[in-house]
């Protein structure tokens, strides 16, 4: 079991983050922002396996690529595309979704569930090709706990919105789930034999009250769970762009205690501190402040991302030298050659 993040786009420019959970028996693959060209370098089988995309907000940088992810997805059969955002996604995706010419559409399959997080509440709407997308069919709103807006026995995905200048802006957080093996300590004390009954024990989805064959007697797969199952924490990856908390406000504090632990971090690094100014009218962070944010959130690692467009070559390793003042591990992706 593992999560993989792919940055997608380069420096200066629009980027985009390709999660990939991978349980060992199946891939779940999700994209947070489609901005331009950022698809570029995934192959079509790749984009057109993307369970969720999950927007962090509708300014151009982070949209302008959905024509291209729209192409490759729009009539996928028996599986749904799923969106999530901000205020306003369900209305944006809807006319995004109707502004081209449809005529071949009645018996093309796909459908889109579109969600949105308004404070603690989901809202969502289904679409269908072969509606030409004119519905929105509403679903039940339901309230978020825990930020959690959506979770299946392999993985959960949680969201916060950040202010950004004068709207807001989701951040995202892929949680796998629990891992549970056999304790090799507890196996040893129990004096049982290891074979294949042990198969039995740490598959979790099935086998509640039951019985397993171990040694020649008959011994409950709940009792044995107990006495020789550990789980741990499965891994995490986050993703927040294009928003503004201000180092020791309560708002920092609320997502210091949500990231912690998290194994990646992702995150955007707009401004070169001596630009705090601009950061702060524009409703981003600077190098330093996100170096900060990673540190006292107890990340295991950070990689910054979307980098102002003012910035050149040689200015993209002082925001990371910046970064890693605070975070030394700090990395751009690997193929920035920074
Ligand atoms: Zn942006
Ligand atoms: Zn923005």
């Amino acid at each position: 079991m593992s999560i993989r993040g792919k940055l997608l786009g380069h420096p200066g420019a629009d980027n985009a983050l390709l999660a990939t959970v991978d349980t060992g028996q199946s891939q779940h693959r999700i994209l947070f922002d489609c901005g331009q060209g950022c698809l570029n370098p995934l192959r079509q089988s790749d984009i057109q396996s993307i369970e969720h995309l999950c927007f962090s907000h509708f300014h151009m940088d982070h949209v302008s690529g959905f024509d291209s992810f729209f192409r490759h997805t729009y009539n996928r059969p028996e599986v749904p595309v799923q969106v999530w955002g901000p205020e306003q996604t369900i209305e944006v995706m809807g006319n995004r979704f109707r502004s081209f010419t449809w005529n071949l559409h009645k018996r093309q399959p796909g459908e889109w569930i579109v969600r949105e997080l308004r404070d603690d509440t989901i809202f969502g709407a289904r679409f269908r090709t072969r509606e030409a997308f004119a519905e929105a069919h509403e679903m039940t709103a339901r309230k978020c706990g825990n930020n959690l807006v959506f979770s299946t026995p392999a993985f959960r995905i949680e969201a916060m919105p950040l202010p950004h200048h004068t709207i807001s802006s989701l951040a995202y957080r892929v949680v796998e789930a629990d891992r549970v093996n056999i304790n090799p300590e507890a196996l040893k004390k129990s004096r049982l034999a290891p074979g294949k009954w042990l198969q039995a024990v740490t598959d979790t989805n099935s086998g509640a009250g039951q019985t397993v064959e171990v040694d020649g007697q008959h011994l409950s797969i709940e009792k044995l769970r107990e006495d020789l199952l550990t789980t741990s924490p499965g891994e995490s990856i986050a993703y927040l762009t294009d928003f503004r908390i201000e180092p020791g406000s309560s708002e920092w504090q609320q997502v210091t205690d949500w990231l912690s632990g998290t194994d990646l971090l992702v995150v955007e690094c707009q401004y070169h501190s001596r630009d705090h100014a601009l950061a702060v009218r524009n409703g981003h962070m600077t190098a330093s402040e996100v170096g900060k944010l990673a540190v006292e959130s107890e990340v295991r690692q950070i990689m910054p991302m979307h980098l102002s467009r003012r910035y050149g070559r040689e200015e993209w390793a002082e925001l990371l030298a910046e970064v890693k003042t605070h975070f030394p591990g700090a990395a751009f992706p690997e193929h920035w050659k920074v």
